[in-house]
């Protein structure tokens, strides 16, 4: 199963059976627990920071669960 999430500019990737439950993403510490909430659906709200944030958290991920792709990539390719 694969989830994606989008704030238009960038889609977040979310492969949940990668997923190793670090807690890095969602952790005061670490994370970025304005975007990531495993305690709500969508567990991933896009708007709570900006795309580069996203990214330089979506990068910290240890398990690969979490990747993201530019929308504007995708289009180019179709
Ligand atoms: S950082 Fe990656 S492996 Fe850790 S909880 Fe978040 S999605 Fe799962």
């Amino acid at each position: 199963m694969t989830k994606k999430y989008t704030n238009g500019e960038m889609t977040i990737v979310w492969q949940p059976a990668l997923c190793i439950h670090s807690r890095i993403c969602w952790s005061n510490s670490l994370g970025l627990p304005s975007v990531f909430k495993p305690m709500e659906k969508p567990w991933i709200t896009m708007e709570g920071s900006t795309t580069e944030r996203i990214i330089e958290q979506i990068k910290k991920c240890p398990s690969g669960a979490l990747s993201f792709y530019f929308n504007n990539e995708v289009s180019k390719e179709s």
